[in-house]
């Protein structure tokens, strides 16, 4: 079962710890795991650019380097500092995050809830957001 109201909250509260000094485009992301422990993460910028990280896959990255394989949700929020909740457009997760997001999670089942507001939110499976998803069975 999932909160996605604690879900959504918990997004926005990752949000508030962005290191984004070169978009100032503020990602906060949540991460529910089987168990019902929950993952938050941010994005973090960096000067060459390339090695920044999204906030989808901090959290992912965070659960899964203590411990955790077994996911049900994803909730992401995002916008431009200075926007308030519920303005602005809703942040989907970039293609990298999908991607990694297949590596561990059941395209049917996971569940991406991208959020303006804890009342204001789109939810799809990952097979919606990444269909025909390159997995490891593409290597079997
Ligand atoms: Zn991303």
């Amino acid at each position: 079962m999932i909160n996605r109201k604690l879900l959504i909250e918990k997004a926005f509260e990752a949000q508030k710890f962005c290191y984004t000094p070169y978009s100032n485009f503020n990602v906060g992301a949540a991460l529910l795991c089987d168990d019902g422990e929950i993952y938050q993460g941010c994005n973090i910028e960096n000067a060459a650019y390339t090695p920044t990280n999204c906030a989808e896959r901090t959290a992912f990255f965070k659960a899964i380097s203590e411990g955790k394989k077994d996911f049900t949700a994803i909730a992401v929020v995002g916008n431009k500092k200075g926007i308030q909740q519920g303005e602005g457009d809703f942040c989907a997760p970039c293609a990298v995050c999908r991607q990694v997001m297949a590596e561990f999670c059941d395209l049917k089942t996971f569940k991406v809830i991208i959020a303006k507001s804890t009342a204001e939110y789109l939810e799809y499976t990952l097979e919606e957001l990444l269909p025909l998803a390159f997995t490891g069975k593409n290597l079997d």
